[in-house]
């Protein structure tokens, strides 16, 4: 039996939020495509009292940031990065090109070319959020990405030093300091001061992810990477402060940021409402957090582990947090999920910073149809064919003939028939 210990809303009401934010956007992508760089200027002032002639970093700017961080925030930086590239090397190599004979003669492949140029927006409204610098751009460039550009908004009034110390030690070609959907538009349809790019990938507010959703089909992107969200599934093998700390760690991202812990005891669940209402009492970010937990927060309280996995891939929540006997049986059986971290010595804040993997994944539902950003989002994989005998053209050409006559396709089964009679077949008369 399923009973919910505290009522939230549920996380795809988050979308459905979207009305609002959904004419916002679609005003602001129309004034960048028929204004350009006035627009984005007028549109930067507006949302981010942000105002400069171009919004490109200059080197010494660049520089500037880079001497305003001190050696220890540079290796961290260095170490995230390292781990986010490393693991991205690894995938890229599983991912090869194939080349195969399928049938005599008939030879078929595959091969994965990167997009050609990506914008990779770093959100920075709320928090300096540098970690989405090396997600996007390390990732794009282990792809073989030629030309990267990347924009985050200025925080408290400039450019965020470890954003841009992020971006740069990451090997973007373009740093603009530019904000929110303005950024994103200006990014995918260009302006007289910035090129258009074939993709826009990065997580951001609820206005970004939409920009990118009206932007798609002029511009590539990765995902729909919105307001973060995270569901922590544990038992009684844990206990309430760490149940607590995972929820409030992840809610602290926004006030529309569900936090839903899924457990089997009834005795943790109520520990770790108290223990959230503690920790609300002395988290510094408490106020964002608060209303979150308040808003989106839920606890709910499975009787079996089959219950719990039904919940878990219904929710299908970016990240997943499994602290229970044994985790395992979670990778086993869940299929909804953006990522999953798996027993107690691992959490989300690892996966967002600094462990490897990639911190930009699906949310508001979007982990039913999605993984998150990798590698392989870059790449295109394309096909191709070679016939490489008269008779393997002749004999696919008879099928292929009878197959385009059967559709009513008398052009395509012209093209084989042409082939057949050349090759030495036998002529499929329409
Ligand atoms: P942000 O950079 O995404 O958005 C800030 C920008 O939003 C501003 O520059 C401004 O131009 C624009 N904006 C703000 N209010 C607006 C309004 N009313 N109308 C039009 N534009 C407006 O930074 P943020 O706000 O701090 O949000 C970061 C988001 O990224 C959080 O929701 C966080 O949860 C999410 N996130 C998601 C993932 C993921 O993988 N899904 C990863 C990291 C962060």
């Amino acid at each position: 039996m399923i009973r919910k210990l505290k009522e939230g809303r549920d996380p795809s009401a988050v979308a459905a939020d979207q009305a609002t934010v959904r004419a916002t956007v679609e005003g602001i992508i129309a004034d960048v495509r028929a204004r350009g760089d006035v627009a984005v200027r007028e549109l930067s002032i507006r949302f981010d009292k942000w105002d400069r002639k171009d919004f490109r970093l200059t080197d010494a700017e660049i520089r500037a940031c880079l001497a305003e961080l001190s050696e220890q925030n540079l290796s961290d930086i260095r170490f995230a990065q390292e781990q986010v590239r490393n693991f991205a090397q690894h995938q890229r190599e599983a991912l090869r090109d194939i080349e195969i004979e399928t049938l005599p003669g008939v030879v078929l492949g595959h091969k994965n070319i990167p997009v050609q140029s990506v914008g990779c927006y770093v959100p920075g409204g709320k928090y300096p959020l540098l970690a989405s610098a090396h997600m996007s751009v390390i990732t794009a460039k282990v792809a073989g990405v030629p030309r990267i550009f990347t924009a985050a908004p200025p925080y408290e009034g400039r450019p965020a030093a470890a954003i841009v110390a992020a971006q740069h030690l990451a090997g973007a070609d373009e740093i603009y300091c530019l904000g929110g959907v303005q950024a994103v538009a200006a990014m995918a349809l260009g302006t007289q001061s910035i090129q258009s790019v074939a993709m826009l990938v990065g997580p951001g507010n609820a206005f970004v992810a939409e920009a990118k959703r009206q932007l798609y089909g002029q511009v590539g992107i990765d995902l729909f990477a919105g307001p973060t969200e995270t569901l922590v599934i544990a038992d009684d093998s844990v206990d309430a402060e760490l149940c607590a700390t995972d929820l409030l760690g992840q809610a602290e991202h926004g006030p529309n940021s569900p936090a839903v812990l899924l457990t089997n005891s009834e005795a943790l669940a109520k520990a770790t409402i108290a223990e959230v209402e503690r920790l609300l009492n002395i988290l510094p970010t408490a106020v964002v957090a608060r209303r979150a937990w308040e808003d989106y927060g839920q606890v709910i309280l499975c009787s079996t582990e089959d219950e719990m996995v039904g919940e878990a891939n219904r929710i299908a929540s970016e990240h997943v947090q499994v602290m229970t006997r044994d985790p395992d049986i979670f990778l086993e059986r869940m299929t909804n999920y953006g990522a999953l971290f798996l027993g107690p010595r691992t959490n989300v804040a690892y996966g967002d910073k600094v462990i490897g993997t990639n911190h930009t994944l699906p949310t508001a539902g979007a982990a039913r149809y999605t993984g998150g950003l990798w590698v392989g989002k870059f790449l295109k994989t394309v096909t191709y064919q070679r016939v490489l005998t008269d008779e393997a053209s002749a004999m696919i050409g008879e099928y292929c003939s009878r197959l385009c006559i059967l559709e009513g396709f008398a052009g395509h089964a012209e093209q084989a028939n042409v082939r057949v009679r050349r090759y030495g077949g036998r002529n499929v008369p329409y």
